[in-house]
């Protein structure tokens, strides 16, 4: 059970399984709305019952976010199924095309931790499904998603060095390697 404390916690109750997730868990998967409405109407979107879909974090462009989902709770954010039960998936507030906003990086870099942290889910890139680590919808194929698009998977290393710094910047981390530690310098 973990609402985390750096999100609003404002649940959700429809498009979502109760105490589905299954270890390992694998990491995070990033994700766009491909739109500009903001957390409420995101939200909102996802508690219809009609939706059938929906996500366990979002991030507006501003980096405010909101939890809609406990962490224990199976997403349909990818499947409704055997990826979602082993995935974290975060929304972030941008259309197709657009760059995440530095909020959103360390939004996406404080799950990552958070995932680290609690889960060993390693601070490296993946992307196939049945790795570890940060990944991002379009990975796994499934219809045609285009979600995040070419803009933000380039932006997803930025995301990986950052949730490391702040890894070491709180533990210390003797396995972290140059570039990460002096990586806000
Ligand atoms: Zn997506």
């Amino acid at each position: 059970m973990a609402k985390l404390d750096f999100a609003d916690w404002n649940p959700i109750s429809h498009g979502f399984n109760k105490g589905l997730m299954r270890d390992p868990i694998r990491g995070l998967v990033v994700h766009i709305t491909d739109g500009h409405g903001n957390l409420s109407s995101v939200r909102a979107d996802f508690d219809r019952e009609e939706k059938r879909a929906s996500a366990h974090f979002a991030i507006d462009k501003f980096g405010d976010m909101w939890q809609f989902i406990d962490t224990d709770d199976r997403a349909w954010a990818i499947d409704g199924g055997t990826h979602d039960e082993q995935w974290i998936s975060v929304e972030n507030v941008a259309k197709y095309g657009e760059q995440l906003t530095e909020g959103q990086l360390y939004g996406c870099a404080l799950l990552l931790e958070w995932l680290h942290d609690e889960h060993d889910v390693p601070f490296q890139l993946t992307s196939h499904g049945s790795g570890k680590g940060l990944g991002y919808h379009k990975m796994f194929h499934i219809g045609d998603h285009a979600c995040p698009g070419p803009s933000v998977v380039r932006q997803l290393e930025s995301i990986r060095r950052w949730a490391w710094y702040l890894w070491y910047r709180d533990t210390g981390d003797s396995d972290a390697p140059e570039y990460i530690r002096h990586f806000r310098d």
